[in-house]
C-alpha cells in the first residue's frame, strides 16, 4: 500500500489503444501453431475436413523450415483463398448453434491466419468444377494476389520458416530431432483415427513411413507393430448415447510407458484423465503396476454431449456426463479383456476350477467357461437350466444339501433371480423366472455404492468410518494445499484429513462403506478429480467423480471369488438401487 500511495499518480494515463492485426494474429498463433506439429495437425485436419483421401506429408528441418501438406480433398475456390488465409473466416460453421454440434476438426479459422503472421505460407488449390489451378502466398501479414496456376486436384498447403519474424518464440523451439518427433506422433494420430486415407511422411527428403489405404487392423500393425496387432482384440460395443470402438492388446503385450494409448472422442485424438483413469481402472486386475496398456480406441457421442472448444489445438474435451462416460469406457474394456477364448484374466490358482462344457450356450457357438462353486464338475450344458441348477448345487442331491431351493412355490422368484456362479471372474450367472440373467458385478458394486454415496453425499454426508491408527500420506504441494482449502468438501465425502508435515497428511477416517481401500491411492485419486473441476467451476461434476472414484475403488475386483451368498446379496442390492438397471452399458 505504501508503495503506491508514495507514487504520485501520472497526469497522462497509458492511452487505450487497437492492436494491429498483425500482431492480433501473432498472439493467437502462439497459441494454435506453437511448433511445428501444432501446425501440421492443424493442416493435415484441413485436409481431412475438405473429404482427402490421401494425405501427403513433407517436412524440413522438423518442420521447423517446412511443413508442407498435399491432399485430394474437395479445393478451394479461387475467389475464396484469399478469405482462407483471414482471420476468423471459415467454411465451417455459422452459428452458435453449429457451433454447438460441431463434428468437423476446425471451426475456428485461425490456422491458415496464423501461419501467414508467423511463417511464409503459399496454398495452390483447384475444386472439382474449375478449369485450372490458383495460388495464393502470405508472408509476415501481407496477402499476395491470387494467381493462375497448374494443379490438377486438391489442395498443397506449404508453411517454410516458422517464427522467422517472432525471434522470441523461434528461441522456445526443440532440436530439429524432437520437433520432429512431435510431428511424427501427430501424423500417426491421425493415421491411426482415418485408416482409409492413404498417408505418407516424409522427413529431409527420405519416406520415413507410409501406408496405403486400409483397414484399422492393417493400419495398425504397419503402425504399432506385428505383436500390437496379434494380442489386440477388437472393441465393440454400441450404446444408447454413446458407441466405443477400436482395439486393444490383451494383457500379455503391454508398454512401458503410455505411447501406444490412442483415444479418440468423435474422431479426435484426446489425452483425458477421466477416461485414462478408467482404462488403468479396467486393467487394473490383469496388469502389473508399473505396465501401461496399448490401444486405439474410439469414442462417439453426441456432440451437444461433449464440449471440443476448451483450449485451441489442445487434446482437451469435456464431457457433459463424465460419470457415464467413464463407466461405459471400463465395462467395455473389461468386457472385452474377459472375452471367451481371450485369456486376459490372470491365471486361476487351480486349473481344475475351471469348466469348458462343449454344449453350446443357448443353441448358439459360443465357448464359454464357468467358474464351478462346488464338487468337481465335467461338461454341462446350460440348455435345461434347472438341470444345470441341480447339477451345480445339488438341490436334490438327498439331505444336507444346503444350496437355495429354485423353486419352491412359497417364496416368489426375484427379478434377478438366484445366483448360480461366476464367469471369467467378471460376471454373476443368475436364473429368474424367464431364464438366465448375466450381471457385470463390479458394474453393478459400483452402481450401488455410486447411489449410495450420492444419496448420503446429498443429506448429512458420507457416514465416515475412523480409523484407529491414522494413516500418513505424502501429498504433493498442490495437493496439501487442497487438503486445507477443500477440508469441508473432504469431510462430505467422509475423509477426515490434517496436515502433519511438510509434506505429510494425517488420514483420520475414510468412507465407511469402503472398508478395505488402499487408502493414499484413493485420496490422491480423489483429490485430483477436485483439483480437475476446481472449487468453483463445475463444482457437481467435480463431487460425482470423487464419488464415482469412490465407488470405483470399493467394487468388487475381477477375479475375486464370491461366494453365492455374497453373489445373491449383490443381486439383491442391485434390485433396491434406483437406476441399477439402467446401466449404459447394458
Ligand atoms: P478452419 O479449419 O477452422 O475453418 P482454417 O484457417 O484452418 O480454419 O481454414 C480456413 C478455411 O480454409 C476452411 O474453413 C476451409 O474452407 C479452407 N481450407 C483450408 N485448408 C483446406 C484444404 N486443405 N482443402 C480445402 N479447404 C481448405
Ligand atoms: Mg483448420
Amino acid at each position: 500500500m505504501a508503495a503506491v500511495e508514495s507514487r504520485p499518480l501520472s497526469p497522462n494515463p497509458p492511452r487505450i489503444r487497437v492492436l494491429p492485426d498483425l500482431l492480433i494474429s501473432q498472439i493467437a498463433a502462439g497459441e494454435v501453431v506453437e511448433r511445428p506439429a501444432a501446425a501440421l495437425k492443424e493442416l493435415l485436419e484441413n485436409s481431412l475436413d475438405a473429404g482427402a483421401k490421401s494425405l501427403d506429408i513433407e517436412l524440413l528441418a522438423g518442420g521447423i523450415r517446412r511443413i508442407r501438406v498435399a491432399d485430394d480433398g474437395h479445393g478451394i475456390a479461387a475467389s475464396e483463398l484469399p478469405l482462407a488465409l483471414a482471420r476468423h473466416a471459415t467454411s465451417k460453421i455459422g452459428s452458435l448453434e453449429e457451433l454447438e454440434r460441431v463434428s468437423s476438426l476446425g471451426f475456428r479459422g485461425e490456422a491458415l491466419a496464423s501461419l501467414a503472421a508467423v511463417a511464409r505460407l503459399s496454398v495452390v488449390s483447384v475444386t472439382a468444377g474449375a478449369r485450372h489451378g490458383a495460388r495464393i502466398e502470405a508472408a509476415g501479414g501481407e496477402t499476395g494476389a491470387v494467381e493462375p496456376a497448374a494443379h490438377d486436384a486438391g489442395t498443397v498447403v506449404c508453411a517454410d520458416d516458422l517464427f522467422y519474424n517472432t525471434p522470441a518464440r523461434r528461441k522456445f523451439l526443440k532440436s530439429e530431432a524432437t520437433e520432429f518427433g512431435h510431428c511424427d506422433e501427430v501424423a500417426r494420430r491421425i493415421a491411426l483415427a482415418r485408416p482409409e486415407v492413404a498417408m505418407t511422411l516424409t522427413h529431409n527428403g527420405r519416406r520415413v513411413w507410409s501406408a496405403p489405404g486400409q483397414s484399422l487392423r492393417a493400419r495398425a500393425r504397419d503402425l504399432l507393430g506385428a505383436e500390437f496387432d496379434d494380442a489386440a482384440v477388437e472393441l465393440s460395443e454400441p450404446g444408447e448415447a454413446i458407441t466405443l470402438s477400436g482395439l486393444a492388446a490383451l494383457p500379455r503385450y503391454t508398454r512401458h510407458a503410455r505411447d501406444q494409448q490412442y483415444v479418440y472422442v468423435n474422431g479426435r485424438f484426446v489425452r483425458d484423465k477421466l477416461i485414462a483413469h478408467a482404462l488403468r481402472s479396467a486393467y487394473a486386475d490383469v496388469l502389473h503396476g508399473d505396465r501401461q496398456p496399448a490401444l486405439v480406441l474410439f469414442l462417439a457421442l453426441d456432440p451437444a454431449r461433449v464440449d471440443v472448444n476448451v483450449h485451441p489445438g489442445k487434446s482437451e474435451v469435456r464431457f457433459r456426463d463424465a460419470h457415464a462416460v467413464h463407466q461405459f469406457v471400463f465395462h467395455a474394456i473389461r468386457k472385452a479383456l474377459a472375452r471367451p477364448g481371450e485369456s486376459a484374466a490372470a491365471p486361476t490358482a487351480d486349473p481344475l476350477a475351471w469348466v469348458r462344457p462343449s454344449a453350446p450356450v443357448g443353441g448358439g457357438t459360443m465357448p464359454w467357461s464357468a467358474r464351478a462353486q462346488q464338487g468337481q464338475l465335467s461338461a454341462l450344458s446350460v440348455r435345461e437350466p434347472a438341470a444345470f441348477y441341480q447339477t451345480l448345487f445339488g438341490v436334490n442331491a438327498g439331505p444336507g444339501a444346503d444350496a437355495p431351493v429354485i423353486d419352491a412355490p412359497a417364496a416368489p422368484i426375484p427379478p434377478l433371480g438366484f445366483a448360480l456362479g461366476q464367469l471369467h471372474g467378471v460376471y454373476v450367472l443368475a436364473q429368474n423366472a424367464e431364464g438366465l440373467v448375466l450381471v457385470d458385478m463390479h458394474a453393478a458394486h459400483e452402481r450401488i455404492l455410486y447411489e449410495r454415496f450420492k444419496a448420503a453425499f446429498d443429506a448429512a454426508g458420507v457416514a465416515a468410518q475412523p480409523l484407529l491408527a491414522p494413516i500418513a500420506v505424502a501429498l504433493g504441494e498442490r495437493d496439501r494445499a487442497l487438503v486445507e482449502r477443500e477440508a469441508a468438501l473432504l469431510s462430505r465425502l467422509g475423509f477426515d484429513v490434517a496436515p502433519l508435515s511438510e509434506r505429510e497428511v494425517a488420514v483420520r477416517s475414510i468412507p465407511a462403506m469402503l472398508p478395505s481401500i488402499d487408502v493414499p491411492a484413493m485420496l490422491r485419486e480423489v483429490l485430483d478429480e477436485i483439483a480437475d473441476h476446481g472449487a468453483s467451476h463445475a463444482v457437481e461434476s467435480g463431487r460425482n467423480e470423487a464419488l464415482s472414484t469412490m465407488a470405483c475403488h470399493g467394487a468388487v475386483r475381477a477375479n475375486r471369488q464370491l461366494t453365492i451368498a455374497e453373489m445373491n446379496a449383490l443381486l439383491r442390492q442391485m434390485e433396491e438401487t434406483e437406476r441399477s438397471g439402467q446401466c449404459n452399458h447394458g
